[in-house]
């Protein structure tokens, strides 16, 4: 798979296939492992891997990983129970990584990435501009996880470890339905899945499975739902109040936005709530005719061409409009073929 290294302190733009994680983290007596702020399956499953993987290879080195809190049906992958979510941000860690998302979504580790002898992204999103000292950036590859496996060994792999990297490549793949699921990645989940773990468990308990609340406030969100432009795009709103009566946070929000785009006719699905007064979280699903990570970028988001999201302020109906209008465009762009 064709990837671009970039090495930013020698200034030297190399292809590569791969990086070798042990070579750069070499006499690092701290590393420090980050993912995404709101972290979802491939993350988690990218960043405890990755720990697991430089415990084992790198007994001498202290291994932290700094992360916000997961969604608890993650405490399965081992090293969950590990994560620090409240640090001090002044340390300065030998090496940093930076999984699944450039440094300006690390939320407070951010300043730690910043601050590190050594700065490493690891991250399949075409939207990362690669800041780091060291970025492996891979915008085909199904998930970070998938880029994880390719950079672990065989004879390190174990059956925790896979199970964290598998856990990643199903949530990003909506298991393995979503066109980001190439043939290497099933590949690499035939692998994973002879490592003996219970995967048809594991995509029941962490994929498919809700609380009743969770069903709830899905159910209720689908009831409220808007169609426009006749139809080819789908919205609905979780306003503030709403999470508050049904006590969700938005961690019990995975799925809706797939959900409102299996509607019939919907070419594009937008789910927002709202984080605080005037201030909306975006997630936008397309089916084939809208790049929604065009859409996002334009709002300061980014994301996949078919799975994006910003933040926005104003209005619940600014918000739609500023939205919509953008994604009007490009549905009259890209017509139905007859
Ligand atoms: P979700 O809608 O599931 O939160 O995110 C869909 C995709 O868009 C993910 O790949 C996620 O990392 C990316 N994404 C979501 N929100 C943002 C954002 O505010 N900024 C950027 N750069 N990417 C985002
Ligand atoms: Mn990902």
């Amino acid at each position: 798979m064709s990837s671009l290294k970039v090495n930013k302190k020698e200034n030297k733009l190399e292809s590569s296939n791969q990086i070798d994680i042990i070579d750069e983290c070499k006499g690092a007596a701290t590393i420090g492992i980050s993912g995404h702020i709101r972290p979802d399956g491939d993350c988690v499953g990218a960043v405890l891997a990755l720990y697991q993987y430089l415990q084992k290879a790198l007994p001498e080195s202290k291994v932290e990983v700094l992360l916000e809190q997961p969604s608890s049906i993650f405490s399965c992958i081992k090293g969950f129970d590990r994560i620090q979510t409240q640090y001090e941000t002044e340390q300065n860690y030998d090496v940093f990584f930076s999984l699944d998302c450039d440094k300006t979504r690390l939320g407070d580790a951010e300043h730690l990435f910043d601050r590190a002898g050594k700065r490493i992204h690891i991250d399949h999103h075409i939207s990362n501009q690669g800041c780091g000292d060291l970025n492996y950036v891979v915008p085909t590859a199904s998930s970070t996880s998938e880029l994880i496996y390719d950079l672990i060994p065989e004879a390190y792999l174990d059956q925790e470890i896979a199970k964290a990297l598998y856990i990643g490549i199903i949530h990003d793949t909506g298991v393995f339905q979503y066109t980001n699921t190439a043939p290497k990645t099933l590949l690499i989940a035939s692998k994973l899945i002879t490592y003996g773990f219970d995967y048809a468990k594991i995509i029941q308990e962490t994929f498919y499975e809700k609380t009743y609340v969770q069903n709830q406030i899905l159910g209720r969100t689908l009831l409220e739902s808007m169609l426009l432009m006749n139809g080819q795009c789908i919205v609905s709103v979780l306003d503030k109040k709403t999470m508050d009566f049904y006590g969700v946070t938005s961690k019990d929000l995975d799925g809706i936005v797939n959900q409102l785009l299996n509607t019939k006719g919907a070419e594009v699905a937008i789910f927002l709530y709202e984080m605080s007064n005037m201030a909306y979280k975006i997630s936008m699903r397309s089916k084939q005719r809208v790049n929604v990570a065009k859409v996002a970028a334009m709002f300061g988001g980014g994301g996949h061409i078919k799975a994006a999201g910003c933040t926005m302020n104003g209005t619940f109906h600014d918000v739609i409009n500023n939205l919509s209008a953008r994604i009007e465009v490009q549905l009259l762009e890209n017509k139905q073929e007859a």
